[in-house]
C-alpha cells in the first residue's frame, strides 16, 4: 500500500519506489513489548538502506511502515547525497500524508483508524518534542535531541502539501544534501503555516447582549483575517456602526462551521424598496468560501439569489478553490 500510494502521486520516483518495495532489506518482526524502535539505517556507499519496523499490532504500525518506507525512498532517490535530518523527517511526514489521502480514495474503511493514529502522533511531536525544542532554544542544551526535527518537519509537510506541486515534492525526495535550498523560502516567513481558524467557537446563538457582542467581535475578527478586503483600514467607529446597523436590520449572515467556529460572513444594505444591495463578504481563508456560500444559500435562499445576481462573476471565480 505504501508503494502504491506514493507511486500514485510521485510517478517520477516509480523506479526508486520499486527498489524500496522489492530490494531494500526489511525487518517486520513482532514486538509487542514496545522496546524496539522503528528506524531506517542509511548504509551510505555500502548499498541499500535497511528498514526496521517492529510489528506491534496497532493501527499506527501502518503509518510507521509508510514513514520508514518514505525514509528509504528518500535515501534511494537521493543517490549518494545525504539529506539533513529535518528534510529527512519532512519526506517521511509527506509520505504519511500522501498515504492518508490515498486511503481516502482507495481504502476508506481503514481511514478512521489510521487518521486517529496520525492525530495521536501529533500529540508527541507537538508535546514532548516541541517542549524539548523550545527549552533548547531558550536555555541551550548540552545534548542533541533528534526529536527537535519533528515539530518543524510536521508543519513543513502541511505547508508543502498546500503549496507545492507533486513534481516539486518528488524533487525534494531526490535532493539529498541540497534539500535546504528547496526549503529556503520558509526561512523568511514569520510562521510556517498561515494563521487560520483562530476564532473561538460561538456556542450560544441566543440573543443575549453578551452574545451579540461576541457576534460583532466575530465579524471584526473576520475583517482582520481577510487581508485581501482591507476593511481593517476603516475607522473603528464607522466600521462598528456599520456592523451594528446591519445586525439590527438583519442584514448580516454569520456562518459557523460544525465546530461553531465563525468561518465567514455576508452583509448587505437595503435599497429603496428594501431589496438587498451592496453585498460584502469575508472568509477566514479563501478555501472556505464555498462553505460560506453553501451555508448562506441554505439559510437565506432569497438574499443569496440576489447576491448571486449582484456578483455572479466574482462568486464563480472565487468559489473555484
Ligand atoms: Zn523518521
Amino acid at each position: 500500500m505504501a508503494a502504491q500510494a506514493l507511486a500514485a502521486v510521485l510517478p517520477e520516483l516509480s523506479s526508486a519506489i520499486r527498489t524500496v518495495r522489492l530490494r531494500v532489506p526489511k525487518n517486520f518482526e513482532v514486538q509487542t513489548g514496545g522496546e524496539g524502535r522503528a528506524f531506517t539505517y542509511d548504509r551510505g556507499r555500502k548499498g541499500l538502506p535497511f528498514v526496521n519496523c517492529p510489528y506491534r499490532e496497532t493501527a499506527s504500525d501502518l503509518l510507521t511502515v509508510v514513514h520508514e518506507f518514505s525514509h528509504a525512498l528518500q535515501i534511494v532517490a537521493s543517490g549518494r547525497s545525504t539529506m539533513p535530518p529535518v528534510a529527512r523527517e519532512l519526506c517521511a511526514f509527506l509520505g504519511e500524508r500522501l498515504f492518508l489521502s490515498w486511503l481516502r480514495e482507495n481504502q476508506p474503511s481503514l481511514l478512521p483508524l489510521i487518521e486517529s493514529a496520525w492525530v495521536s502522533h501529533n500529540s508527541n511531536y507537538f508535546g514532548n518534542d516541541l517542549r524539548s525544542l523550545v527549552s533548547a532554544q531558550e536555555c541551550g542544551s548540552e545534548v542533541y535531541d533528534y526529536g527537535w526535527n519533528y515539530p518543524i518537519a510536521r508543519l513543513l509537510a502541511q505547508a508543502i502539501l498546500q503549496e507545492w506541486t507533486d513534481k516539486k515534492i518528488a524533487s525534494l525526495f531526490k535532493s539529498g544534501a541540497k534539500a535546504p535550498s528547496l526549503l529556503a523560502d520558509f526561512l523568511d516567513r514569520p510562521s510556517i503555516l498561515p494563521q487560520r481558524y483562530v476564532l473561538p467557537a460561538l456556542d450560544d446563538t441566543g440573543g443575549t447582549v453578551a452574545n451579540l457582542y461576541r457576534q460583532i467581535g466575530g465579524l471584526v475578527m473576520l475583517d482582520l483575517q481577510d487581508t485581501v478586503a482591507r476593511v481593517s483600514d476603516e475607522a473603528i467607529g464607522s466600521r462598528y456602526d456599520c456592523l451594528f446597523e446591519c445586525m439590527r436590520g438583519r442584514c448580516v449572515f454569520l456562518a459557523l462551521d460544525r465546530h461553531q467556529t465563525p468561518l465567514g460572513y455576508v452583509l448587505w444594505q437595503r435599497g429603496q424598496e428594501g431589496e438587498p444591495v451592496h453585498f460584502e463578504h469575508r472568509v477566514a481563508c479563501i478555501q472556505r468560501l464555498p462553505d460560506l456560500l453553501t451555508s448562506f444559500e441554505n439559510h437565506c435562499p432569497q438574499v443569496a439569489a440576489d447576491f448571486r445576481r449582484a456578483e455572479p462573476g466574482r462568486i464563480a471565480v472565487e468559489a473555484l478553490p
